[in-house]
């Protein structure tokens, strides 16, 4: 397929652990997608997730390559792709500071996505490098020009943050940046195997793509469906059952007649979870083959870093000094 040069692709995951079915349907697959047709870009975001998990900085190298295996398993290609790691392209850091001159901090406390996260871990934990998280994912996006970036729906807010600053930023200075576009996934928010929150790999509710048939099978079985069915017979609520937008997310097709039958009581749960987990595993069945032949070389991924880093790098150097010049900041 032709490659769309108008058009550059960002997106990324927080190195806090490996990725799971929400990434999947949420930006993966679209990901996947957008690499036959756009300049890629995949982000490694180990400060991001310091963020979060400063106490454990340890553990980033082998979430670092946990999650590149499970690029490389789900299908990114990485001829195609160029996966890179955050805290390696220092440029990043440097136009997050700038940045942060203009952005006020109740823009930060009003944006939905942090107010809610905050929320989860209470006021007081607040940090100012968590508050100011999304300043510094605009800087992951805008260092190479990105125009659209695949997302789940939590993200969105942040995007939107990316949009005002890029603005701002050509209006103060020069019309250096670019205003990217969120592109969200088919399932905007998978819901957790709690059935409360979003499936999230800090959240222990999620079903990690590199899960075994057994494991699949062992989580699904133990999942939250409708509290108010508790024998086969029971007319059950589909709308209100989060194993339901498990059938809705990966496997629509037949998700009409599970519905029938949980309403009418003659599907029990047993038989509906049964269905999804063997869905679930066929999904998973071909990245399970990649990633063992991947495995057998991991020397790979880390070349595959290097490289992508390099490249990464050299643009943001080339956008810093677009940046510094715009601001009057190259002093020679
Ligand atoms: P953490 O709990 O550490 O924040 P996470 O599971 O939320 O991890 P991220 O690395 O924060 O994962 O998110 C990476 C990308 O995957 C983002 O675009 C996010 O919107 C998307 N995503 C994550 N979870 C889901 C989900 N449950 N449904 C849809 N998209 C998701
Ligand atoms: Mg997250």
């Amino acid at each position: 397929m032709q490659n769309n040069h108008e058009e550059r692709v960002l997106t990324g995951d927080r190195t806090t652990g490996k990725l799971h079915l929400g990434h999947y349907v949420g930006s993966l697959k679209n990901r996947i997608d957008m690499q036959q047709k756009y300049d890629t870009f995949i982000l490694l975001a180990d400060v991001q997730a310091l963020t979060t998990h400063f106490e454990s900085p340890k553990e980033m190298g082998q979430h670092l390559r946990q999650i590149a295996m499970d690029y490389l398993a789900v299908g990114i290609d990485p001829e195609k792709a160029t996966i890179f790691v955050q805290s390696l392209v220092p440029e990043i850091a440097e136009l997050t500071m700038f940045y942060s001159m203009f952005v006020t901090v109740n823009s930060l406390r009003h944006n939905p996505t942090v107010k809610s996260e905050a929320a989860e871990r209470g006021y007081d934990q607040l940090f100012y490098g968590f508050l100011g998280y999304p300043v510094s994912q605009a800087a992951d996006i805008t260092f190479c020009k990105a125009t659209l970036v695949p997302v789940g729906e939590d993200q969105v807010p942040h995007i939107e943050q990316t949009r005002k600053i890029v603005r701002r930023f050509n209006e103060l200075y020069a019309p250096v940046l670019i205003e990217p576009k969120a592109v969200v996934g088919e399932v905007p928010r998978l819901v957790g195997l709690d059935g409360k929150s979003k499936m999230s790999k800090s959240m222990g509710n999620a079903i990690t793509l590199d899960a075994s048939a057994q494991e699949v099978r062992e989580k699904i079985q133990v999942a939250v469906t409708d509290p108010a069915r508790i024998r086969k017979s029971d007319p059950g609520h589909p709308e209100v059952c989060p194993v339901f937008t498990y059938h809705q997310a990966f496997a629509a097709g037949k998700s009409d007649e599970v519905a029938t039958g949980c309403r009418s009581g003659t599907m029990g749960c047993v038989e509906c979870k049964r269905r999804i987990a063997g869905r679930i595993n066929e999904l998973l069945e071909p990245m399970r083959e990649r990633r063992v032949a991947y495995e057998a070389n991991p020397r790979m991924a880390d070349e595959l870093l290097i490289a992508g880093t390099k490249r990464a790098r050299e643009i943001a150097k080339e956008t810093m000094r677009e940046v510094r010049e715009a601001m009057g900041l190259n002093y020679r």
